[in-house]
């Protein structure tokens, strides 16, 4: 997998963010439930326009309370342009980006007003993977592999995962019981190159075992039909729309890189990494702390979005990779499962998974508020630049 460094980056210069705040005592969310009452609370005190839209449960076997995606739309409906801030499309991943949002709103009011420019909030885009500490949807799907176009028919086994799916999944036990499955996984990335190699074989997206990891599904999610009735209701009549995907869990402790599923030399790449000062990874080109990956949100959206468009994924680096590893496939064995283990047993894959994913440090949510406000501050900019001329003019 990545390389596991760690350490903070350089905050030392960021531009001057719009909503930049001083950050007092920031926390994550400690649930969905309260996650959601705060983002709803602090929206519609601020005059957004909020609409919540429905999921309909398909789990068998769980009761869930309504669960719902929540946008909030900050500025006019008829704005040029469009700033979307998405969280928790990977459930789990959302306590983070929940907070980055939050967090955002606590700054609006100073913010300055532009009437050309809109930003929608979109609060939990996988509710019910927030509501269960998953990274998955109810539907066992890796969201961020779910946009492809089905049916898709691989052979069977013919997938690069399949290799690993008994050392990953099947065998797995907790240590220190599964102590020796842990080493026989850990031979195959013995060398910076092979985990490297080996993080995208696992992670690329497979769309052939529903009981293993990074499983991009058999049918759009109903998180995927949400997400896309959202984009149809507020980005397509835009002139240019930006997306923002927040999550959790690759790189550097409290580092925040910007990935895009570009390749680094096509014309939009290099303009959004003029914004960023170069500060843009491509999945594609091999040098982010993502393997390149089917199915993506942000793929997706430059798809969907008639006009100029834009998107790229935000990642908080949390634990180590194969830490962040282990979580998912103690979760994703629990959760094969279920029927025959303890309830503890069960309790402490949630643990691994909270500290994997949404890490219990206000150190670490102070860089990542600060990484945010520095990211959200130059999209800006970029968008401002484009509303007085650049690429729409053309
Ligand atoms: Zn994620």
């Amino acid at each position: 997998m990545q390389s596991d460094s760690s350490g903070f980056s350089d905050f030392a210069h960021p531009p001057q963010a719009s909503h930049m705040q001083p950050v007092h005592s920031p926390r994550l969310p400690v649930s969905y439930a309260e996650s959601r009452a705060s983002f709803l609370a602090m929206a519609t005190k601020l005059g957004a326009s909020v609409t919540s839209y429905p999921h309909r449960p398909v789990s068998g076997g769980y009761r869930d309370p309504a669960l719902s995606t929540d946008c909030a739309l900050f500025g006019t409906a008829n704005a040029s342009s469009l700033f979307i801030i998405a969280s928790g499309t990977h459930g789990i991943e959302a306590y983070a980006g929940a907070a980055c949002q939050l967090h955002w709103m606590e700054g609006f009011q100073t913010s300055p007003r532009d009437s050309d420019l809109a930003w929608l909030l979109v609060h939990a885009v996988n509710p019910w993977g927030y509501l269960h500490d998953r990274r998955v949807t109810q539907e066992g799907v890796d969201l961020n592999r779910n946009f492809v176009d089905f049916p898709i028919a691989p052979a069977p086994g013919a997938s690069p995962y399949a290799r690993y799916h008994d050392l990953l999944v099947s065998d797995f036990q907790p240590l220190p019981k599964g102590s020796l499955n842990e080493a026989r996984l850990l031979a195959h990335g013995l060398t910076a190159e092979r985990r490297r190699a080996l993080q995208a074989a696992i992670t690329a997206g497979q769309y052939e075992r529903e009981d293993g990891l990074f499983f991009g599904g058999f049918a759009p999610t109903s998180s995927r039909r949400v997400w896309e009735e959202i984009v149809r209701d507020n980005a397509m009549h835009r002139r240019c729309a930006f997306l923002l995907d927040l999550h959790t869990g690759l790189g550097g402790y409290g580092e925040g890189e910007l990935i895009s599923y570009l390749p680094p030399d096509v014309p939009d790449f290099k303009r959004m990494s003029a914004w960023f000062n170069g500060d843009l990874r491509s999945m594609a080109g091999g040098e982010s702390v993502s393997a390149a990956v089917n199915g993506t949100l942000t793929a997706a959206f430059d798809r969907m979005i008639p006009a100029q468009s834009y998107a790229v994924g935000l990642e908080f680096g949390t634990v180590p990779a194969l830490k962040a590893l282990y979580a998912l496939r103690f979760d994703q064995w629990c959760h094969n499962n279920a029927a025959t283990l303890p309830a503890a047993l069960r309790d402490a894959a949630k643990r691994k998974m909270r500290a994997a994913f949404a890490p219990a440090d206000r150190q670490w949510l102070e860089h990542v508020l600060a990484r945010f406000d520095e990211v959200t501050a130059r999209i800006e900019g970029g968008l401002r630049s484009e509303l007085r001329g650049g690429a729409m003019q053309r």
